[in-house]
């Protein structure tokens, strides 16, 4: 249906490029676009792209591109992995407008952690749906946008803590020594996490060993640890009566607890092979408990940033707030280098790989 308007669309044009001086601007409108072609079996696809348990829904490899973004229509086993991440987009931004509708905001200083979060929260999704669409064109898009992904997950570990060190900590929280050096420390550890990740998937092949999930839960684990810090010493002594955010923060750490559980484990696929090809895998269950876990943070945040905005720039100074603005591109700058170098010696193994068949 929308590939038949589309098509009249085109052929629409192209008929009026002839009473238009700008031909050549309409010669770049493809007269057709290609159609995915039909999913195949795990047997079919290199090894790199085979997840364990599922048996079939995979597509093709070597397509043209647009076959890939195209598929986001199709029906093959990642497209769950997309659609969960593309409406948790979506409702991210329908919560925040009604949020900032209801709740208020003044363009300061004081909103700017809020604005970080949001477009951290955004470019993890936007960065997920990229490496679950585009990875099975071939090895090399495999790697390259999966290193991507990994720098979407830095950005929102760091994200998450200039939310909550900004505007959920409390004070007896600020004076401990684990508030000590609290933004660098989680700057860092986000850039681990990105590393630990590339790091793994460059130098562990299918099947995967244990090792490889070690290189990643590790240093993402000691990246929440450090980042949910305020916010579990809060739940700790802070009556859940005077403050509306507590139950979104608890919230929001069962849903990242539940996502862990997914992310590290094939549930339920490992006891139902090739029933879970395209509804029910593990990891769409982990997508979806990490959106959840996302909205909840977003709920939490706002509450808290109505309850204390007059009092973040009093009390984390003006130059704190503006040194976690100059931070975030940073970060982002340091994993974009450190994907992209992991690729680089990814690309010498791949060319060793293939030369040596
Ligand atoms: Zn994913």
């Amino acid at each position: 249906m929308a590939g038949d308007i589309l098509q009249r669309f085109i052929t629409y044009t192209l008929n009026i490029k002839h009473l238009s001086p700008l031909t050549h601007l309409s010669n770049l409108i493809p007269s057709s676009l290609p159609s995915p072609r039909p999913t195949v079996a795990a047997s079919r696809v290199p090894s790199l792209f085979r997840e364990p348990y599922i048996l079939s829904g995979y597509r093709p490899v070597k397509q043209d591109w647009r076959c890939y973004l195209l598929s986001v229509f199709q029906r093959h086993n990642e497209s769950l992995n997309v659609w969960t991440h593309i409406l948790a987009s979506v409702v991210l931004l329908l919560r925040w407008w009604a949020n900032v509708g209801i709740l208020g905001y003044t363009l300061d200083a004081a909103f700017l952690p809020l604005i970080l979060f949001l477009v951290s929260s955004l470019s993890y999704m936007f960065l997920s749906v990229t490496a679950h669409l585009l990875q099975s064109h071939s090895e090399h898009a495999h790697y390259f946008f999966f290193f991507m992904d990994y720098v979407g997950v830095a950005l929102y570990q760091y994200g998450c803590s200039l939310g909550h060190y900004f505007y959920t900590s409390e004070p007896a929280w600020r004076e401990s020594s684990i508030s000590l050096l609290f933004l660098p420390r989680a700057a860092f550890f986000g850039w681990l996490s990105c590393a630990g990740c590339c790091f793994a998937k460059f130098r562990y092949q299918r099947p995967y060993p244990l090792q490889r999930k070690i290189c990643q839960l590790i240093p993402t684990t000691l990246a929440y640890l450090l980042d949910i810090s305020p916010v579990i010493h809060r739940l700790f002594t802070v009556s859940w009566t005077h403050e509306p955010s507590q139950l979104f923060h608890a919230l929001q750490i069962a849903s990242f607890l539940l996502s862990a559980v997914f992310f590290s484990f094939p549930i339920p696929e490992c006891f139902f092979p090739g029933h879970c090809d395209f509804v029910g895998q593990g990891h769409q269950i982990f997508h979806v408990f990490l959106s959840l876990c996302t909205m909840f943070q977003l709920e939490a945040l706002f509450q808290d940033y109505a309850k204390r905005r007059d009092m973040v720039v009093e009390v984390f100074g003006k130059r704190q707030l503006w040194w976690a603005c100059v931070s975030f591109p940073a970060l982002f700058t340091c994993c974009i280098l450190t994907a992209l170098i992991t690729m680089r010696h990814m690309k010498k193994q791949l060319w060793q790989n293939k030369s040596s068949k």
